[in-house]
């Protein structure tokens, strides 16, 4: 059996004093991590806070990119080796905001993931179509190669470890979620192309999340889908209460 990985994604919102006021609510009433792995994925600026305020709780902290070179002249970029080094575990690798503001491809994601890896951090890859794809009939097409090439170079256990986030960039932010029927076929089209290019074991333990306005009124149906295993959420994870929610149907 997998078990549920339910990441929160802050992207560029909170102040220090928020972040830790939410870890210091959230920490005390964590559901099991024999249940449920819960991860927040913050600005880089507050992961040795958030490390230090989930302590040795169930809280899991990840960052929501990184370089993939483990030091160097790179301006304004951290690496790897700097994040495990705080005690980050998980890195959101290639969302669709990287991809799309600051030029990520599916070529650098790949570099990201096997360094990830590499330095001992849990890489969750995102991938998923646009309106004008899906509008097209090039989901499927367009989630494989992504995934392909997203995984080039990994170890069938690597693989097996990895976390993939199905996510839709039609239904980021914008409130529009994929049925579960649909989010589902897609986690399962993403399950296949695993198992083609590795083999039905890897497939079976590979972890995939649906992100795309996923709230506390919908996760419920989304967690029910055979191939969903997981939610990486925006909006709704910024609020101890709701994440502890979606932490709930996990
Ligand atoms: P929302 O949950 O705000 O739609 O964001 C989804 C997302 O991009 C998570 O990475």
């Amino acid at each position: 059996m997998r078990k549920p990985i339910i990441a929160g994604n802050w992207k560029m919102y909170k102040t220090a004093a928020e972040a830790k006021a939410f870890a210091e609510e959230v920490k005390t009433a964590l559901p099991s991590a024999e249940k449920v792995d819960a991860v927040i994925c913050a600005p880089a600026l507050f992961l040795q806070n958030l490390v230090e305020s989930a302590g040795n709780t169930d809280l899991k902290i990840g960052a929501q990119t990184m370089h993939e070179e483990k030091e160097g002249a790179f301006t304004g970029e951290v690496s790897p080796v700097q994040l495990k080094d705080l005690g980050v575990e998980y890195v959101i690798i290639g969302h669709s905001e990287r991809r799309q503001y600051f030029n990520e491809t599916d070529e650098s994601a790949n570099r990201k993931v096997v360094s990830a890896f590499e330095h001992g951090l849990k890489p969750i890859l995102c991938v998923g179509e646009s309106l004008e794809q899906r509008d097209s009939g090039d989901t499927g097409n367009v989630v494989e190669a992504q995934v392909e090439k997203g995984v080039a170079r990994l170890s069938a256990e690597q693989a097996a470890e990895l976390v993939i986030a199905y996510e839709p960039i039609w239904a980021i932010g914008t409130g529009k979620t994929a049925t579960a029927e649909d989010a589902n076929e897609v986690c399962g089209i993403i399950r296949k192309k695993i198992e083609s290019l590795y083999n039905e074991e890897t497939a079976g333990a590979v972890r995939i999340q649906y992100g795309g306005s996923v709230k506390p009124a919908n996760i419920e149906e989304l967690m029910n889908m055979e191939h969903i295993d997981g939610a990486l959420v925006g909006g709704a994870s910024l609020e101890a209460e709701s994440f502890l929610k979606l932490l709930e149907a996990g």
